[in-house]
């Protein structure tokens, strides 16, 4: 499953950021996706939240943005946005399907949100 791997790369990502950072806990991750990318939302979440269960990133908060499929035309350079991210759609000027995706094809980590461990030392210290 797609989602499935997905979310696999981005809880091993989450982890070694984590780990570089002497964070115990990850309680919120950002992950940037584009509408071409096809991921089902309901799917990917779940996947999230049961590859995340027994990892530092367990009960974190997933948000998603979703970045619109931007295309621009080869041929008179008309930049537009398909109304659908699967369904190849012509240029609205001139017809044509020789375009270049300038957006809608992301897949990455944006932010991790973790817990500050070496704050609390520093607090009780
Ligand atoms: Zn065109």
């Amino acid at each position: 499953m797609h989602e499935l791997s997905l979310c696999q790369s981005i809880i091993q990502l989450t982890e070694r950021v984590a780990n570089s950072y002497d964070a115990s806990k990850v309680i919120g991750v950002t992950v940037e996706l584009g509408t071409a990318v096809a991921i089902e939302e309901d799917t990917f979440r779940f996947c999230f939240d049961a590859i995340a269960s027994d990892t530092i990133a367990d009960g974190s908060r997933l948000t998603i943005d979703w970045v619109s499929l931007k295309l621009q035309c080869q041929t008179c350079e008309t930049v537009y946005f398909p109304r659908s991210p699967v369904i190849p759609e012509p240029c609205p000027r001139c017809g044509s399907f020789d375009t270049r995706c300038l957006a809608g094809r992301e897949f990455s980590v944006k932010h991790i949100e973790v817990e500050d461990t070496r704050k609390e030392t520093g607090q009780r210290a």
